[in-house]
């Protein structure tokens, strides 16, 4: 065994030398027969009830035929058995807020640091486009099953397509492009965009007759111009519009004012903490009426300063990622980003404050911690999504990071694990189909090697990732 163990970190340090970490940790053990028996595991099985100590799990092709204690199922005789007791098993995770579009660094976002000029617009787009499987394997790698885009080019919609059909692929709802008061933005293309400004209430409405219909999960408005009466008669006019075609609204919107503004016009998904005050007893009234999911998104603020200090030179942007989920293009950019250190983005007084940000202190906002907690305590649901592809928030691994500032905020880990799941597949509108590990649901699920409900940062200590029926080995143990 110990031999084992010193061959394969052997193989793994020449794979780290020659940069092939990322295929080798993402290797497919696929089972011979349609039938793959877990059992003995403690399992979590996303719906926030006591975990099942000694549990099984029949899973058959791609969907789960039985799941519970010991003696709930009978697995028939040619059935292949995987005793996994003393591991761990909770639901595929879910990332409820990342962008497509978007790589990690600023080479998609021209608006916070101009990279044009080295990385042409048209060309990082056209990329992210062509090349989704990097981040799929990432997703995958990091236990990840499902993914919503909530804002992107009018190609991040057929994707919902696309990777429902792809075994290797998590599950994705896409938003698409979001109905902004912002306009003329420099990460729109001449070809397709990003944002759509609402110039009218005809506009508003066509735009979201043309996303229905186009396939987008949920129409999502990016900041609202609340104190602008007649905007907001706009806003209104695109709700009412959304209702209509069955469709519903998502808010980018980031004071309590412009936070209430969206759950007013019937917003069913926060994508962002409120950040300017501490919510009121109005707000959370608002959220109860309509059933609003909120998504708090704690680190992304504090990746654009990491982002910043590696571009700048000040400090490289570590991550840990110790089953080399991230692929080898985006370490690529990430290690080449001190080239920019002299750009003209650094200010002296901005290079001062860059070098005063302290990663461990800075790291998350107090007003967005302490929301959460209100948020929480007020029973309205919560959801995980690390708005991943924004610079210093990568696809897939950021999750942990995300989840373990949420347990910080004073979020219990058992009640974490259902917001990282359940409610993640509820944002996506796909709860009938995964999400909770119930009969009938599809074999999405990772195993874990440490118990997830003492501390969520267990979550690190994954081994497998199933998704669509299909196990794959991702982690080092
Ligand atoms: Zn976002």
């Amino acid at each position: 065994m110990n031999f084992i163990l010193k061959e394969e970190s052997r193989i793994l340090l020449i794979a780290v030398l020659f940069g092939m970490v990322w295929t080798i940790g993402c290797t497919s053990v696929k089972e011979k027969n349609n039938i793959l028996v877990l059992k003995g595991a403690t399992l979590y099985n996303g719906t926030g009830s006591n975990a099942v100590e000694n549990s099984i799990i029949v899973i058959k092709n791609d969907q789960i035929d039985c799941v519970g204690s010991d003696e709930d199922c009978n697995p028939p005789q040619d059935a292949t058995v995987k005793d996994i007791s003393g591991k761990y098993i909770t639901p595929g995770l879910i990332d409820a807020h990342v962008h497509f579009f978007q790589t990690g660094f600023f080479d998609s976002r021209p608006d916070a640091m101009d990279l044009r000029d080295t990385y042409p617009m048209g060309e990082v787009i056209a990329y992210q486009q062509q090349h989704p499987q990097r981040y799929y394997d990432a997703y995958v790698c990091s236990g990840i099953t499902g993914v919503y885009d909530v804002g992107g080019m009018s190609w991040s919609v057929p994707m919902q397509i696309s990777a429902e059909k792809n075994p290797q692929a998590p599950h994705v709802a896409a938003a698409g492009p979001l109905i902004t008061p912002v306009s003329g933005a420099p990460f729109d293309l001449p070809s397709d965009k990003v944002l759509v400004p609402l110039n009218s209430k005809e506009s508003g409405i066509q735009t979201v007759q043309y996303l229905s219909a186009l396939g987008a999960t949920g129409i999502k408005f990016w900041q609202l111009d609340a104190d602008n009466e007649d905007y907001m008669e706009r806003v209104e006019a695109a709700a009412q519009e959304i209702e209509k075609q069955g469709n519903k609204m998502i808010a980018h919107a980031t004071t309590l004012k412009q936070a209430k503004a969206a759950l007013q016009n019937g917003t069913k998904l926060l994508v962002h903490s409120v950040q300017d005050r501490e919510i009121d007893q109005e707000f959370i009234d608002l959220a109860k009426r309509e059933g609003t999911l909120y998504n708090p998104t704690l680190i992304v603020g504090s990746g654009y300063m990491l982002a910043y200090r590696a571009a700048a030179g000040i400090a490289p942007l570590t991550v840990e990622d110790p089953n080399g989920c991230i692929d080898p293009k985006t370490n690529k950019l990430l290690a080449t980003a001190s080239q920019f250190s002299d750009h003209p983005t650094f200010t002296k007084g901005f290079k001062e404050r860059l070098k005063s940000f302290d990663p461990d202190s800075d790291r998350v906002s107090s007003t967005n911690m302490k929301n959460l907690k209100k948020v929480y305590q007020a029973g309205i649901p919560i959801v995980v999504g690390t708005d991943a592809g924004n610079p210093g928030t990568l696809h897939g691994i950021s999750i942990y990071e995300e989840m373990e500032w949420m347990q910080e905020a004073g979020i219990p880990p058992h009640d974490l694990i259902v917001m990282a799941t359940k409610n993640g597949a509820m944002a996506m509108e796909r709860l009938d189909d995964f999400g909770t590990l119930e009969q009938d649901k599809l074999a999405n699920l990772i195993i874990l090697e440490e118990d997830p409900a003492v501390d969520i940062s267990n979550m690190r200590s994954i081994s497998h990732t199933m998704i669509k029926g299909e196990m794959k080995k991702v982690g080092g143990y």
